[in-house]
């Protein structure tokens, strides 16, 4: 069994411990927190062991009734491999504890391509991150754009990407984001620094990326316009996603319009918290004109990136191929409705 330490146990970090504690070959064996809130309660109820993430504040978790296992630093030193999931920027400054204990570590998103050996997406790049110490699970959008990217560029090869990233102003849990009552071009500046970001994944891609900000936290919605080295018919390209595992063709007789009527389906259909781990690409959207490729899809920016981090583990400890551990994850999370 992989041990897998959790640091920082928000939005991020507490899907991917029950992601984690889902697999056959992994185990959860703890997760470190700053402070104790009603996810550190959750937590403790699950039966995770707590650490506390910052020493001296250990005693606000006893005052809380929270019994802590520990400092972080004994976590990492008895853990196989570390999944950072803290605030943008935290990474960068905890890389030097998980080198201390010579454990490699996963990073978000939010932290600079910079800082690791290698960004990650599965289905992109997997083999470039077997046995690296340092690696980067790339943003939610950037997974977005790296899953359908991939299955286009090996079948009919890509010219350019332009994608214009609808993004929602914050996820539900996060009170003082925005906007409420407007829509932001941003970042203003074109192109945005998501191309940039997809473009750790691939050699060679041209892409820009244009980004806007809207009053939703449900999901981000991106318009793509991809132009191919080949004319294409449309089911063709239907097709192509249709055999893929993280891309979930939205059918029209299901007659889901929106981020709202998804997020119910994920509901109803049973998905932990609603998520919705796969691409939501509205099947009629898929059109071509030319080599013009056009879609709408759906990213939900809480878990699509979850799974993710469950093949990163894999192929940094080397314990499985990206074929099998795609599988071997999709099948203990329940990927595909
Ligand atoms: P979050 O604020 O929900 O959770 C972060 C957790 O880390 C919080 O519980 C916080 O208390 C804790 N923390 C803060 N400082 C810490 C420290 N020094 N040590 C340990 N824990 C600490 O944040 P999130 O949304 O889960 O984002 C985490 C990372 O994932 C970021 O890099 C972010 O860019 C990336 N990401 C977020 C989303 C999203 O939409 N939420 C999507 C993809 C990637």
């Amino acid at each position: 069994m992989i041990k897998v330490a959790i640091n920082g146990y928000g939005t991020i970090g507490k899907r991917v411990a029950d992601a984690v504690r889902a697999q056959p070959d992994m185990e959860v064996l703890g997760v470190a927190k700053t402070r104790p809130n009603f996810e550190a309660e959750t937590a403790i109820d699950k039966g995770f062991p707590l650490y506390a993430a910052i020493e001296e504040r250990e005693d606000q978790f006893a005052a809380a009734g929270l019994d802590i296992a520990g400092p972080v630093a004994e976590l990492v030193a008895d853990a196989d491999i570390v999944v950072d999931a803290t605030p943008s920027g935290i990474g960068a400054e905890n890389k030097s504890l998980y080198e201390e204990y010579d454990t490699p570590a996963l990073y978000q998103g939010g932290e600079d391509a910079e800082l690791v050996d290698t960004s990650f997406n599965a289905r992109s790049n997997f083999e470039d991150a077997v046995d690296a110490d340092h690696v980067r699970v790339v943003s939610c959008n950037t997974t977005g754009l790296s899953r359908v990217i991939a299955p286009l560029r090996e079948t009919f090869g890509v010219e350019k990407v332009r994608a214009t990233l609808v993004r929602r102003g914050g996820d539900p849990g996060q009170t003082s984001r925005g906007p409420i009552n407007d829509v932001l071009p941003d970042p203003v500046t074109i192109p945005s620094h998501h191309g940039p970001d997809v473009e750790t994944i691939f050699d060679d891609l041209d892409i820009d990326t244009l980004g806007m900000k809207v009053p939703a936290t449900l999901m981000h919605m991106h318009s793509l316009n991809v132009t191919l080295e080949e004319a294409v018919d449309a089911a063709e390209v239907r097709d192509l996603f249709g055999d893929e595992s993280r891309l979930f063709l939205i059918p029209e007789r299901m007659s889901i319009d929106g981020s709202g009527k998804l997020k119910e389906y994920a509901l109803d259909a049973g998905r932990p918290r609603g998520d919705i781990w796969e691409n939501a690409v509205w099947e009629e959207s898929i059109s071509t004109v030319g080599r013009d490729l056009y879609l709408f899809q759906g990213i939900h920016q809480e878990s699509d990136v979850v799974p993710e981090n469950v093949d990163a583990i894999r192929a940094v400890t080397g314990s499985a191929d990206a074929e099998e551990s795609i599988r071997t994850t999709n099948e203990a999370l329940g990927i595909g409705f």
